[in-house]
């Protein structure tokens, strides 16, 4: 039986589980999930914006999302958003959307008022085999060491901007649940790499821009170096 077929009835029958991917047929168009964390009753941190007034994080991830997604756009990649306005969205319904979209990288977007610079987090789930279908709650595990070299790939990229950068691993149960190589991109104040001084504002649009920017890059060096076989580990 073909995945396809055999995954529709899986999905039919058992709604608890999550079904491992199928790989894309070679050729396939390369899919990035922007996934802006929080929204409408979840309202996120608290941040401070470029003139000092209090912003969102749900509104922060929302606009990081409309940026970075014309940035791809702009660069010929499919996007698919989990949100485009100010919804709430729980964390099984944004794995959904991730997995339905069949991405080849899904990134969920955050933003801290503590630390500096920008944070990547992976799932702490163990690599797993693939297995027919998985648990819903840790279908990532399957996909950890991609999602690893995909942090890497932005973390060369930040890093190559001038951005601190650190890395991660911690249980989210948004990215818990996505069958893609995933990455949490927790924004947090600018402060150049090596640098003691204080922290930019996290609400400065150049230092946005330079993120989302640096994001952008680290995606399209992503498919540079994704097989045409697909995303499967
Ligand atoms: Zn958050």
């Amino acid at each position: 039986m073909r995945w396809s077929r055999l995954g529709a009835v899986l999905a039919a029958v058992i709604p608890a589980v999550a079904l491992a991917q199928s790989p894309p047929a070679p050729g396939s168009r390369f899919v990035v999930v922007l996934d802006a964390a929080h929204g409408g009753d979840d309202a996120g941190a608290k941040l401070l914006g470029p003139d000092g007034s209090a912003e969102l994080e749900k509104d922060y991830t929302l606009a990081l999302s409309v940026r970075l997604r014309s940035l791809l756009a702009a660069r010929g990649i499919s996007v698919v958003t989990t949100r485009e306005s100010d919804v709430t969205l729980d964390a099984q319904r944004r794995a959904e959307i991730a997995n339905h979209a069949g991405a080849q990288a899904c990134l969920s977007l955050h933003a801290a008022m503590s630390g500096s610079g920008v944070h990547l987090f992976i799932s702490s789930l163990s690599p797993a085999q693939h297995a027919t279908f998985v648990p819903w709650k840790t279908a990532q595990a399957a996909w950890t060491p991609r999602s690893i070299a995909l942090a890497g790939m932005l973390n060369s990229a930040l890093a190559h901007s001038g951005l601190k950068v650190t890395i991660g691993r911690t249980a989210l149960t948004m990215i818990d649940s996505m069958t893609c190589p995933a990455v949490a991109v927790e924004v947090a104040p600018e402060q150049a790499a090596g640098s003691s001084g204080p922290s930019g504002g996290i609400g400065d649009s150049a230092y946005q821009a330079q993120v989302a920017e640096a994001i952008a890059a680290g995606l399209l060096e992503w498919r540079a170096t994704t097989p045409a076989e697909g995303q499967n580990p």
